[in-house]
């Protein structure tokens, strides 16, 4: 972080703007709106500005700027345009410990003013570091989108409400509670329309629910293969609502970051080189944090029920009597293909696609290699890597073609993604040629020699994925 954000409380303290033109006023006119009280110093000052410092009492100085003004204000803007001025200001307040803005003079500045939405008492300030200021003004307008303009009445509300809903429940958890059931529900909905009889008389029904304060929930979540961008909105919300993330060691830092800020997150699950905790360990572990009243997400890579032991845990909290939710992810063979460019299905070349399992010794004999080995079908081997010899030797023996295309992702939809491309009957070579390590996935099936590129690069946005990489369009266009 190059910044530190904060919200400052400049009500009735000290500010000093140096400048007298329109950029300067305009900066006194958002400072007199936080409430502080201005000295504004510059040898001229513009009609607007004289007009508004006069109504409104703040203390005009014509003449140019002097080392001894900055002394006793707590902030310092400087909006004069006159690069000389501007270090000059900037050198003063830094050597008097002030902070100070140069406006649009990055290197003039110890603080910098972000973009803002104002619905006050909400206010959201978007700053990109003056890195690309006009991004942060993209983002801003997107922002004023998003929030409604009653948001404000919403808030007031709830300023009104605190001392009532403290009194009614004296733990934290109590009072969360009650807020995300006001905040998610019609109450918000009212306020936010301006009808607050309404939503003041869903907010004391809610205050007299002593389900509130009841046990925990649960949700198996999916977190999908890597790649942030691939969370589902239901996977966002729950991480930004949990009290607790259990997450398994694969789910990515990147999506750890979007949990809630106080969010206990707690691994389960193996770690490199080290003890994978029980099954039954996690089962345990689940069921009494639900128990004790704690909302708890069970983060899980991919899709919770496909090869993720999502069902025992469902099963486990279904025996201790608590309710749970899943919500599902994308599981890695359609996340690391559609990054690979790879379709699993394909109309002249696959018409059905298996997920299949070669984890462990067990798994390899049980599965009916002669139904596997059939044509025109794409086979998704998850936890494969070590089984690479056994699935080549296996699929061969009971008749596809070596020269059947096969790709490996490793560490799919991840900045580190590898696809490497060959045939069935090059798997283990290429694997060891490759050093392929876990997590991967390897995809069978003509369908694996689509895509254009040897190796993918990590796009950077979702929206390049909206154009795949192979080429089912041309060859239509071309027929
Ligand atoms: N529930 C998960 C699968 C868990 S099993 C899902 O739906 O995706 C773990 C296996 O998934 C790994 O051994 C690997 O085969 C595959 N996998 C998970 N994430 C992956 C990734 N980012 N890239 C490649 N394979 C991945």
């Amino acid at each position: 972080m190059d910044y530190f954000p904060a919200f400052l409380d400049l009500r009735d303290r000290p500010c000093l703007v140096v400048g007298g033109g329109d950029v300067a006023l305009r900066k006194v006119r958002l400072l007199a709106s936080a409430g502080a009280r201005l000295k504004i110093v510059a040898p001229e000052f513009g009609d607007s500005l004289s007009t508004l410092a006069s109504e409104n009492g703040y203390q005009l100085v014509r003449r140019k700027f002097r080392s001894a003004d900055v002394l006793g204000h707590w902030l310092v803007v400087s909006a004069t345009g006159d690069a000389l001025v501007e270090r000059a200001v900037y050198r003063c307040a830094s050597a008097a410990g002030i902070f100070c803005n140069g406006v649009d003079d990055i290197d003039n500045c110890s603080y910098i003013t972000p973009a803002i939405v104002d619905r006050s008492p909400i206010i959201v300030a978007i700053s990109s570091g003056g890195a690309a200021p006009v991004l942060a003004r993209t983002l801003r307008a997107s922002i004023e989108l998003l929030l409604p303009a009653g948001l404000s009445t919403l808030a007031v509300l709830a300023r009104q409400w605190r001392d009532r809903v403290r009194g009614r429940f004296d733990d934290l958890l109590g009072r969360r509670r009650f807020w995300e059931s006001v905040f998610d529900g019609p109450a918000a909905s009212l306020a936010i329309a301006g009808d607050i009889p309404a939503a003041e008389a869903q907010m004391a029904e809610l205050l007299d629910d002593a389900g509130i304060t009841c046990a925990g929930e649960a949700w198996l979540v999916g977190a999908g293969p890597g790649d942030p961008g691939l969370l589902t909105i239901r996977a966002l919300q729950v991480l930004q609502t949990a009290d607790v993330i259990l997450h398994d060691r694969l789910v990515s830092a990147e999506v750890l970051a979007l949990a809630r800020r106080d969010a206990d997150l707690i691994s389960v699950g193996k770690t490199p080189g080290g003890q994978a905790n029980s099954q039954d360990e996690i089962n345990a572990l689940l069921v009494d944090l639900v128990s004790r009243g704690k909302r708890v997400c069970r983060l899980k890579g991919g899709d919770p029920f496909i090869f993720g032991r999502g069902g025992e845990e469902a099963e486990a909290l279904d025996a201790a009597g608590h309710h749970y939710q899943v919500v599902p992810g994308i599981t890695a063979a359609a996340g690391c293909a559609a990054y690979a460019g790879i379709p699993l299905t394909h109309r002249d070349l696959s018409q059905s696609v298996v997920f299949v399992t070669a984890h462990g010794k067990h798994s390899i004999d049980n599965l009916d290699w002669a139904s596997l080995a059939r044509d025109r079908q794409t086979l998704a081997f998850y936890m494969a890597v070590r089984r690479f010899p056994a699935l080549m030797n296996n699929l061969i023996e009971n008749g596809r073609s070596p020269d059947t295309p096969v790709a490996v992702i490793e560490k799919g939809t991840t900045p580190q993604q590898r696809v490497i491309r060959g045939t069935l009957g090059q798997l283990t070579l290429l694997s060891e040629a490759h050093r392929i390590a876990a997590p991967a996935m390897l995809i069978v099936g003509e369908v694996a020699a689509l895509g254009t590129t040897e190796q993918s690069p990590m796009p950077q946005s979702p929206r390049i994925y909206a154009k795949p990489e192979f080429k089912i369009q041309e060859k239509r266009l071309t027929k």
